[in-house]
C-alpha cells in the first residue's frame, strides 16, 4: 500500500493523478514541495485568486443571513461588484430553500474516504438536490469538459452516497441529483449536469479503480501530456522546462481541459479546504 491508512481522497488529488501519475506522487505521497511558481504573472495570478476567495465569501455570508446591501457596499473590487451583483440576481434562482452552503461531507471508497467539499448543497428531502458550484474563472468550460472533470465525477458521487442525512436519512436518488456550475463572470450563465443510477454505478467503477491503482502501483510515470506541465509547479524537477506558463494564455482553446485551479495548492486551501 502507497498511502497512509487515514489518507483521504478528494476531487483535486484524484484529479492530480488522473493529469499525472508523477505529479500525485510528488505531492502527496512524497510531500514535495513546490518549487516553481505555476504561471509566469504570480501577482496576477494571487490577484484573480483573492477576487475568487473573496466572492465565495460574499456568498457565504449572504446564505447565512447577512442583508445584501450590507454586503455590497462594503465591495471595493469592480468585479467582485459585478460577480455579486449578478449572484443577487440569479444565482438562486430554482435553488431549492433547503440551502446548506459550504458542506462537506465524507464516504468510504475502498480502504480509504472520500471527501467532497461544497459550496452550496440544496436538498429538498424526497425532492430535488442541487450541487451548486459558484465559478469564477473567465471562461465558461464546456459541459463536456466538465463532465470528465474529477470535481463533478466525484461531488455527484458522494452526494449520492453519503446525502442521506440531508434527505430524511434515505439515500438520495441519483436521478434527483443534479451539479450546477454557476459561471460569476458571464452574469451567472450555467451549466447543468443531472445525474442517473448508471452514471454512478460507473464512477463508482471507476473511482474504486483509480484508488487501488494508487495504492498498489510501483512507478508513477510522468505524464505524456507536455501541456500539463506548463503550468504544474514541479516542472524543474521532471526536467519539463524552467519557464511557467503564461497566465494570459490559459484561457487558449488548447488548455481547455486544464483548470488552472488544480494547479494551485494555495488556491484548493483558501476556496475549497478552508471553510
Ligand atoms: S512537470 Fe509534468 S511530468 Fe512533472 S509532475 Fe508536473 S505534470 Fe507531471
Amino acid at each position: 500500500m502507497n498511502l497512509p491508512e487515514d489518507f483521504v481522497f478528494s476531487q483535486s488529488s484524484l484529479q492530480d493523478y488522473a493529469d499525472c501519475a508523477r505529479r500525485f506522487e510528488l505531492k502527496y505521497i512524497l510531500n514535495q514541495r513546490w518549487p516553481a511558481p505555476e504561471v509566469d504573472d504570480m501577482l496576477e495570478f494571487e490577484r484573480l485568486m483573492e477576487q475568487g476567495q473573496r466572492f465565495h465569501h460574499l456568498v457565504h455570508q449572504h446564505l447565512v443571513g447577512i442583508p445584501p446591501q450590507r454586503l455590497r457596499e462594503r465591495i471595493e473590487d469592480d468585479d467582485v461588484r459585478r460577480w455579486f451583483d449578478a449572484y443577487l440576481k440569479n444565482g438562486l434562482a430554482g435553488v431549492p430553500d433547503s440551502r446548506h452552503p459550504e458542506t462537506t461531507l465524507s464516504v468510504p471508497l475502498d480502504d480509504h474516504l472520500l471527501l467532497a467539499k461544497f459550496d452550496l448543497l440544496a436538498v429538498e428531502p424526497g425532492g430535488r438536490a442541487l450541487i451548486v458550484d459558484w465559478k469564477t474563472s473567465r471562461r465558461v468550460a464546456t459541459s463536456e469538459v466538465l463532465l470528465r472533470r474529477l470535481q463533478t465525477i466525484v461531488y455527484r458521487y458522494v452526494l449520492a452516497r453519503g446525502g442521506d442525512y440531508l434527505n430524511g436519512g434515505v439515500p438520495i436518488p441519483p436521478e434527483q441529483i443534479e451539479m450546477v456550475y454557476w459561471y460569476a463572470d458571464h452574469d451567472g450563465e450555467t451549466r447543468r449536469l443531472p445525474y442517473d443510477a448508471a452514471q454512478l454505478a460507473a464512477d463508482e467503477v471507476y473511482l474504486t479503480r483509480l484508488v487501488r491503482e494508487i495504492d498498489t502501483r510501483q512507478v508513477f510515470p510522468l505524464t505524456d501530456d507536455l501541456r500539463r506541465c506548463r503550468y504544474c509547479v514541479y516542472r524543474s524537477l521532471c526536467d519539463r522546462g524552467r519557464e511557467a506558463g503564461a497566465l494570459a494564455d490559459w484561457d487558449a482553446d488548447d488548455l481547455d481541459d486544464i483548470d488552472l485551479t488544480d494547479f494551485s495548492l494555495d488556491f484548493d486551501q483558501l476556496t475549497e479546504i478552508e471553510f
